[in-house]
């Protein structure tokens, strides 16, 4: 196991600049997730790690020591890539024990290897079989497999799930997470999907156009997102943003919202008419009973239920909005509801650049 430091590492690919200095710095044994939308240029950080492609600047170190110009197959770091990469003509024992015959290992140490990951991975009565004859959830194993026998310094991930069907990407996220725990090993996980960052990460590392817009825990992001980028990337359903103004009036102050309602809100240390995004997140706005006293009767334009309790799409003043609703409701589209939004619960976004305001 080793930590991983990644010092303001740039790549273009010619002309054009992928990743901007990102800088990155990795614990033993942590298990940090990349997550960002697609082309912001996740996969290209995890390939200059592996040393499949070459930082056009800064420096990459692995336990300490600059692998810059190491072979992938000298830095001891294993990859699981989304297609899963198994030889089909070997069976899984056969494919899990590749890298270590490849490296002359002695039967015995290649055997216990094996084994004892095939236990570990359920495989065991698997082993004889080719990849096209197991599901896409068995060969994912099998690769995981792979990069266990090698026992290396990291495992990197690039979207591992995403060719799997949503149950089994539900079912292997939490085995990925009870293999961590088991093995403690460093891992560096790639994905699009932000419920895959929030239920897996140690920390989150959220990128976006080459740069890494925020690092922090699942919570942190969650409830501080650093800025609009975050704040609408990460929760399922998105978080609600509205166009609006601060403004003070004596003691008191407020926010307008170009949707047509005002706010009261505690005083802030922002110029009076100063431009901003308000964003609150579905579950933090309140609907019927929970609505405070005189809030405002917004139409209801459609109900989704998701089991667990219902998405409910009202228009608020001139705006849409998303409320989260906990448990059952009568509620149909076409009715009407009182919703209120607390203001303990409002992220306050600076419009122009995008960050969010300190409480
Ligand atoms: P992600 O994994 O986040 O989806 P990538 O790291 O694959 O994104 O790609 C980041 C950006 O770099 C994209 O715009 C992609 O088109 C570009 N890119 C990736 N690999 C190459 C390459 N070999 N040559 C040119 N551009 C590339
Ligand atoms: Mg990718």
């Amino acid at each position: 196991m080793a930590a991983i430091d990644i010092r303001a590492v740039q790549k273009s690919f010619g002309t054009i600049a992928v990743l901007h200095a990102v800088d990155l710095s990795i614990a033993t044994g942590e298990f940090v997730v990349l997550v960002g939308p697609s082309g912001c240029g996740k996969s290209t950080l995890l390939r200059m790690i592996a040393g499949l492609d070459e930082v056009t600047s800064g420096d990459i170190l692995i336990g300490g020591r600059r692998v810059n110009d190491l072979d992938p197959k000298d830095r001891n770091i294993a990859m699981v890539f989304q297609s899963y990469a198994l030889y089909p003509h070997m069976t899984v024992a056969g494919n899990m024990s590749y890298s270590l015959r490849l490296r002359k290992f002695a039967k015995e140490k290649i055997d216990a290897a094996v084994s004892s990951a095939t236990d570990l991975l359920g495989l065991r009565p698997l082993v004889d079989r080719r990849p096209k004859a197991l599901s896409g959830g068995q060969r994912q194993r099998v690769a995981m497999g792979r990069a266990i026998v090698r026992e290396p310094q990291a495992f990197l991930w690039d979207e591992p799930l995403s060719n799997l069907d949503a149950r089994l990407r539900e079912q292997m996220r939490a085995e990925i997470k009870k293999l961590h725990q088991r093995l403690g090993a460093t891992s560096i996980y790639v994905t699009h999907d932000q419920i895959e960052a929030m239920t897996l990460a140690d920390r989150i590392v959220a990128m976006d156009g080459g740069h890494i817009q925020q690092i922090g825990s699942p919570l942190d992001l969650y409830e501080r997102p650093a800025n609009l980028f975050v704040a609408g990337f990460i929760g399922s359903p998105a978080m609600n943003f509205f166009e609006g103004r601060y403004r003070r009036a004596g003691d008191a102050a407020f926010l307008d919202l170009d949707a047509g309602a005002s706010i009261s809100v505690p005083a802030r240390p922002v110029a009076d008419g100063f431009d901003l995004t308000i964003g609150i997140r579905p579950e933090h706005v309140l609907v019927g009973e929970a609505a405070r006293p005189g809030a405002p009767v917004c139409p209801v334009e459609l109900v989704e239920p998701t089991g667990v309790g219902a998405i409910l799409h009202v228009r608020f003043g001139e705006a849409p909005l998303k409320a989260f609703h906990l448990g059952r409701t009568a509620l149909r589209s076409g009715e009407s509801v009182a919703v209120s939004l607390p203001p303990e619960k409002l992220l306050l976004f600076d419009t122009k650049t995008g960050r969010r305001l300190d409480d």
